[in-house]
C-alpha cells in the first residue's frame, strides 16, 4: 500500500533537492505533483486541496525559501502535515473506568470485523488485559463459530451464543460473562450487511445503550477507498464512533482512505489490520505512517517488531559481542534465528527508508528459503571455524559447501555477509577496538 504514492511523492522531492534555491514556482510546481499524486492515491479532492494549501502557506514562507536546504524544509513540512491530516499522535484505546469495559466493532460484511475480533484479543491479552470475545452476529452462524475457533487459539473466553439468540440478549448478558470468565475487557463482535442500512444502524444502536461500550471502533477496508471513507461518515453519523480500524492495508490500496478519513470524518485510524494472521494488527502512528510514505524509513516500527521477537537477554549478549569483538559465526547464526523469528522479511525491509532498497534486496532474493540455507553452511562447519572464520580456507570451504549441499560461492557469500554484519554492527556500536578483519584466504 502508498508504493505508488511513495515513488511519486520521493520523485517530486529527489527534483527539489537538486536546486540550491528555491523560488516560489518551483515550490508551487513540485506541490502541484503532490496534489495529482494524491489525487491519484484516491485521497478525497477537498482533502488533498486544502492539504496542499496548507503547505504551500509554509512552504512559500521566506525562511524556507532563504534555508541553506530548502528542498528538505520544503519536504520537512509536507512530512509535518501529512503526520497532522492523519491525527497527528497516534490514538490508544480508551479503557478506563470500571471492568469490565466494553468494546464494539462494528462494519459492512466481509470488511474483517470477526478477524479483528480476534487481532485485538491478541493485542490486548499482550499488553497485560483480560480480553473475552462476544459474538453479536447471529445472522450468519458460521460467524459465531469463527470467533470461537479464534477464541480457541489464543486461548481467550468466548461467549457461547446460539443464532437462535437475539443479539440484544446477548449483549445483555455480556458482562455477566467477562465477569464470571475474569475478563476485564468484552470485545464485541457485530453483524454486518453489504451495505449501510438502517435496520442494521438501529440494531447498532440498541447494543450501544445495552453495552455502553468504551469504543466503538469501525472496521473498515481500505482497500475500497473513498466508499471506506464514506463508510465511517454514515457509521460515525448514526452511532458515534470513538475511532476506526483500516483493514488490508497489506493489499495494493492506494493509500486514500488512510489519509482522507480523519480529516473528512473527524474520526481516528487507532488500528491498522497488515494481514489475515493474528498477529497482523498494529497501532496506528501518523508520524510513522507519514515517514513511510515519503520513504524516510519507519525504524521505530522497526525497533519495536524487533523487540517483540528479540529475547533481550539474547540481544544484549549480542551487542557486547559486537562492543568488544568476539562476534563469532556461532553468534551470527543465532542472530539469523533471531531473525527468522521476526517473521516475513519482506514486512521488516518495507518499513526501511527508500523502496528502491527493497527492490534490490528482492533481486538479492533474501528470503527464508535464503536464511535456511545460511544456517546450513554454519551448521557444517566445526566448533573451531565457527569460533575464527579466518581459519577456512579453500579446501574447509569445499567440504563445508559438500556438508551443507551448497556450493563454494553460497560459502564465500556468507563469510561476506558474517563480515557486513560486524563491520556493520561495529559502526552501530560506534567506537570499540579495531576488529581484528578475517584474513581472506584462497
Ligand atoms: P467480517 O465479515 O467483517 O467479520 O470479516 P472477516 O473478519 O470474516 O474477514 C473477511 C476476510 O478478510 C477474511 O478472509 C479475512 O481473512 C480477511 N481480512 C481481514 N483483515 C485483513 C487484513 O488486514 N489483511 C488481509 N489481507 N485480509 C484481511
Ligand atoms: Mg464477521
Amino acid at each position: 500500500m502508498f508504493d505508488s504514492l511513495s515513488t511519486k511523492l520521493q520523485k517530486v522531492f529527489r527534483h527539489l533537492k537538486g536546486y540550491g534555491k528555491l523560488t516560489e514556482q518551483n515550490i508551487q510546481d513540485a506541490l502541484r505533483e503532490v496534489r495529482l499524486a494524491l489525487l491519484e492515491a484516491d485521497v478525497h479532492y477537498k482533502v488533498a486541496k486544502d492539504f496542499i494549501a496548507k503547505v504551500a502557506e509554509r512552504a512559500v514562507g521566506q525562511e524556507v525559501m532563504r534555508s541553506l536546504t530548502p528542498g528538505q524544509q520544503v519536504i520537512k513540512i509536507v512530512h509535518e502535515s501529512l503526520t497532522e491530516l492523519m491525527g497527528g499522535t497516534a490514538m490508544p484505546l480508551d479503557l478506563s473506568g470500571k471492568p469490565p469495559q466494553g468494546i464494539m466493532l462494528v462494519g459492512l460484511q466481509g470488511s474483517g470485523k470477526t478477524t479483528t475480533a480476534g487481532k485485538l484479543a491478541r493485542h490486548l491479552s499482550k499488553s497485560g488485559r483480560k480480553p473475552c470475545l462476544i459474538p453479536a452476529d447471529v445472522y450468519r452462524p458460521a460467524a459465531i463459530d469463527q470467533l470461537i475457533t479464534l477464541g480457541r487459539q489464543l486461548n481467550i473466553p468466548v461467549y457461547a451464543a446460539s443464532s437462535r439468540d437475539k443479539p440484544e440478549e446477548i449483549a445483555a448478558s455480556a458482562a455477566a460473562f467477562a465477569k464470571e470468565s475474569q475478563s476485564d475487557v468484552m470485545l464485541v463482535d457485530t453483524a454486518g450487511r453489504l451495505h449501510i442500512d438502517t435496520e442494521l444502524m438501529d440494531e447498532l444502536k440498541r447494543l450501544k445503550n445495552i453495552l455502553h461500550p468504551k469504543e466503538i471502533l469501525l472496521v473498515a477496508d481500505a482497500m475500497t477507498g473513498q466508499d471506506a471513507v464514506q463508510v465511517a461518515g454514515a457509521f460515525h453519523d448514526a452511532v458515534g464512533l470513538t475511532g476506526v480500524i483500516l483493514t488490508k492495508l497489506d493489499g495494493d490500496a492506494r493509500g486514500g482512505a488512510a489519509l482522507s478519513i480523519k480529516a473528512v470524518t473527524g474520526c481516528p485510524i487507532k488500528f491498522v489490520g497488515v494481514g489475515e494472521k493474528l498477529d497482523a494488527l498494529e497501532v496506528f502512528h501518523p508520524d510513522r505512517m507519514s515517514s513511510r510514505i515519503l520513504g524516510m524509513g519507519d525504524v521505530l516500527s522497526i525497533i519495536e517488531k524487533a523487540q517483540e521477537a528479540f529475547d533481550e537477554k539474547e540481544a544484549l549478549d549480542l551487542a557486547r559481542k559486537f562492543q568488544d569483538n568476539s562476534f563469532s559465526l556461532d553468534d551470527f547464526r543465532r542472530q539469523l534465528r533471531q531473525i527468522k523469528k521476526l517473521g516475513s522479511l519482506e514486512s521488516i525491509l518495507k518499513m526501511l527508508p527508500g523502496m528502491g532498497m527493497l527492490k534490490e534486496l528482492k533481486k538479492m532474493q533474501i528470503d527464508e528459503k535464503a536464511l535456511v540455507r545460511t544456517e546450513a553452511i554454519i551448521n557444517s562447519m566445526t566448533k573451531e571455524e565457527r569460533r575464527d572464520a579466518s581459519i577456512i580456507n579453500a579446501s574447509r570451504k569445499r567440504r563445508i559447501a559438500m556438508g551443507s549441499g551448497t556450493s563454494v560461492q553460497e560459502v564465500n557469500q556468507l563469510l561476506r555477509s558474517y563480515e557486513d554484519a560486524r563491520r556493520m554492527m561495529r559502526q552501530v556500536m560506534g567506537g570499540g577496538k579495531p576488529a581484528k578483519k578475517v584474513k581472506k584466504k584462497k
